[in-house]
């Protein structure tokens, strides 16, 4: 069965997520230290007439990263281009890019943690003195060229904060990391989505989509989706709370919104009996590779105490314990080997 709340890694989207992308500060709820920050921000710079510093956006996917960054274009009056650091392969594709740019453009990179050394040794100069250093030719004979860039805002996105290289990350003026989003919080984005695509939903629906969404806009949206289409084959004109409860059971998405691979990954640990189980251990025997672990399963559950990270892997928490109703281990039992992170 396709994942229910499976999430894209890039930042291509459909139709459907476009005509629901918030263009606005109004449209965009939630985020609120980030949006007042961001808001004083682009203000002074406008005041200034200059363009504003360089954005680096953390957080697991779908919780509005390219969101803001179309935001901030918009506010900025400034053109947007967007790229994602795995389509950079070569130098010269970077270049490329940057010398596209006009005077006052917004260049969002997605995945920025993905760039090569020799890739990000290029953006440095370009993000500093708005300057392309180009190598021609190598050995002695080699030349380095240097041009002129426009003044331009980078905008990073990544999924792991920890995979980024410090003198990247040093070079942006601003670094925001987004938080999973209220039940409250979604409940509005599903509302407010809902009457867009002229399907509403009664609060009572849209609080039970909010509160098996894990706290992702995206997965809000996906739900809402699927939603929609069991009201259309019901006739409704309003999506009702007994519609919502019926599909949400039938996408196999349970009361706090795990579905199969949550479950899976929760049991496992379960399973082990309080022996901490490494990432790779993990990934092998859920047939699913390390980066969809940590990126998409792993945050909602540590930010909400399902699950530690110990020196040693992975364990269940005791309110995991207690959600499925099982003792917890009185001692973590031996193992033979010692675990990988
Ligand atoms: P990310 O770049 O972090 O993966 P996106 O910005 O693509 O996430 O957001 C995913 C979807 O969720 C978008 O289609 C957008 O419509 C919706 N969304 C994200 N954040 C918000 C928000 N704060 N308010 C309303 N909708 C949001």
């Amino acid at each position: 069965m396709e994942r229910v709340v499976e999430i894209e890694k890039f930042a291509f989207e459909n139709e459907y997520e476009k005509s629901l992308r918030p263009q606005n500060w109004n449209d965009y709820i939630g985020q609120e230290k980030i949006k007042k920050n961001l808001q004083v921000f682009i203000q002074a710079a406008r005041k200034r007439g200059e363009s504003l510093d360089h954005v680096l956006f953390f957080g697991p996917p779908g919780l509005g990263k390219t969101t803001l960054a179309h935001i901030i274009s918009n506010e900025m009056l400034a053109n947007m281009k967007i790229t994602s650091a795995p389509m950079i392969e070569k130098s010269g594709d970077l270049a490329a890019i940057l010398t596209n740019l006009q005077e006052g453009d917004i260049l969002f990179i997605d995945e920025i943690h993905r760039l090569s050394p020799a890739i990000e040794e290029i953006l440095y100069p370009a993000m500093e003195d708005f300057r392309l250093d180009i190598i021609i030719g190598s050995g002695p004979a080699a030349q380095t060229i240097k041009i002129d860039l426009p003044s331009f805002t980078l905008i990073g996105a990544t999924t792991r904060a920890g995979m980024i290289s410090s003198p990247l990350r040093d070079r942006f003026g601003m670094h925001f990391r987004l938080q999973f989003y209220s039940k409250d919080e979604l409940s509005k984005i599903i509302k407010k989505a809902s009457t867009t695509l002229e399907k509403p939903c009664i609060d009572e629906a849209a609080f039970e989509m909010a509160r098996r969404s894990r706290g992702t806009p995206r997965i809000a949206l996906r739900l809402l989706k699927r939603i929609r289409d069991y009201a259309d084959v019901n006739d409704e004109t309003t999506i009702s709370h007994s519609t919502c409860c019926y599909g949400l059971n039938e996408l196999g998405v349970n009361d706090l919104g795990f579905d199969e691979l949550d479950l899976s990954y929760l049991k496992l640990l379960i399973d082990s009996k309080g022996r901490p189980l490494g990432l790779s251990t993990i990934a092998a025997a859920l047939s699913e590779d390390e980066g969809t672990i940590e990126d998409v399963i792993e945050p909602y559950l540590l930010a909400n105490n399902y699950i530690e990270k110990t020196a040693r892997g992975r364990i269940v928490t005791p309110k995991t314990y207690e959600l499925f109703k099982l003792t917890p281990p009185a001692r973590a039992e031996n193992s033979l080997f010692e675990e990988n992170q």
